[in-house]
């Protein structure tokens, strides 16, 4: 699909278009990944972070947060809830945390692997090559990092980098710059990790033809994995605090900027399935949280065919709030679970068994990662 067609859809309001848009996209997803449901148990196993994300309510500067740092041990037992609810993977993720010392989590990768037959999928933040090629060796298989959006001049300003020194497309020298997370993952694929990445919707400052952008760097990057979900204003943040200084003048993208509401989220769902026919798409919580009633069931008739049921033990799921509200922070994992299954089956769907790998994986195929 070309930019001038993927931007016209995410400007269509009219229904009639719409229904026939989550139709094409739901076909799409019946054609390549089929009517199965895959759930991933996902373990938010440390709220630390050392980044100063302006839009994440776990960055480092919120200072009034309490933080935690799950042990092996509390990790071990969720990945055994995984197993006992059925699940091919669990998702082990968390800020960009150092505190999570590299052989530490090699060996708890090892422990998960040596005893269940379970996919490893971390999403971790930014780390050293070093530590990533070492978490693969020890049976890691996927790896999620979004690149939140491909605007990299407004990457910049609601990512600062560590180092304090930004590539902004405006800097000299930088005008080609390359997103960094774009290198990063081109680098995880080179390490046999199946890759996913997504955006959030709606960032202040996001403009419409970004977000057609993004859709086409999901498919030039030929994601196995494809994570999008509205930007949900945390009241903790800068962005969320809606300063002058964090957010452009509206004047400057009068009618461009790009809302953050459901509708837009089942639209980039939509075409991301239409972009990526065989990728895995999760329909997410930040997704649920806006429409709890039905935001998964829709986000699934719309092109996703993943769900990521929470494994965190409950007393730290509050602690792990990047942005309010959100969903399911009070359930037990197995009342997350039975919620999640009645949700799928209603709808028709079944629940997906084993691994439930991307078809694409075939494609990038290399002697590290059919590991
Ligand atoms: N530290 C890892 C990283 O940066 O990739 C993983 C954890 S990070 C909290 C996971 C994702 O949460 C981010 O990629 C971002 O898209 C999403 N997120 C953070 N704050 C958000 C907000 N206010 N609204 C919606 N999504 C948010």
């Amino acid at each position: 699909m070309i930019h001038s067609e993927i931007l016209h859809w995410l400007r269509e309001e009219n229904e009639d278009p719409l229904t026939r848009l989550w139709k094409r996209a739901d076909d799409c997803r019946c054609a390549h990944v089929g009517d199965e449901v895959h759930l991933r148990g996902l373990i938010e196993i440390s709220n630390h972070c050392v980044r100063t994300c302006q839009y994440c309510g776990i960055n480092r500067t919120h200072a009034a947060l309490q933080r935690y740092r799950m042990t092996a041990d509390e990790i071990l037992s969720c990945a055994h809830q995984a197993v006992k609810f059925g699940y091919g993977t669990v998702v082990m993720q968390a800020g960009e945390d150092p505190g999570i010392d590299a052989d530490w989590l090699a060996d708890v990768i090892r422990r998960i692997k040596a005893g269940t037959s379970l996919a490893v999928t971390l999403s971790l933040g930014e780390r050293d090559d070093e530590e990533l090629a070492l978490w693969r060796a020890a049976g890691a298989d996927r790896y999620l990092l979004r690149f939140e959006t491909s605007n990299l001049s407004l990457y910049n300003r609601i990512h600062p980098p560590l180092s304090g020194k930004t590539c902004g497309t405006a800097a000299p020298g930088c005008a080609n710059a390359e997103h960094p997370r774009f290198a990063i993952l081109r680098r995880l694929r080179k390490l046999g990790y199946e890759i996913g990445s997504g955006v959030m919707i709606g960032i202040p400052g996001q403009t419409y033809e970004d977000l057609a952008s993004d859709i086409e760097a999901f498919a030039s990057l030929d994601l196995e994995m494809i994570g999008v979900g509205p930007y949900l204003p945390h009241p903790q943040t800068p962005l969320g605090k809606a300063s002058s200084e964090t957010i452009p003048p509206q004047s400057a993208i009068a009618g461009r900027q790009c809302p953050n509401t459901e509708l837009m989220t089942y639209k980039v769902i939509a075409l991301a399935r239409l972009t990526c026919p065989d990728a895995n798409i999760p329909s997410t919580t930040a997704l649920a949280t806006i429409n709890k009633a039905t935001g998964r069931e829709l986000g699934l008739m719309r092109g996703a065919n993943v769900v990521m049921p929470n494994l965190t033990p409950v007393q730290y799921r509050a602690m792990y709030e990047i942005y309010p509200a959100k969903a399911c922070i009070q359930e037990s994992a197995a009342d997350c679970h039975g919620c999640l299954k009645g949700r799928i089956a209603g709808i028709g769907r079944s629940i997906g068994i084993g691994r439930g790998d991307s078809p694409a994986r075939k494609r990038h195929a290399t002697p590290a990662s059919r590991g």
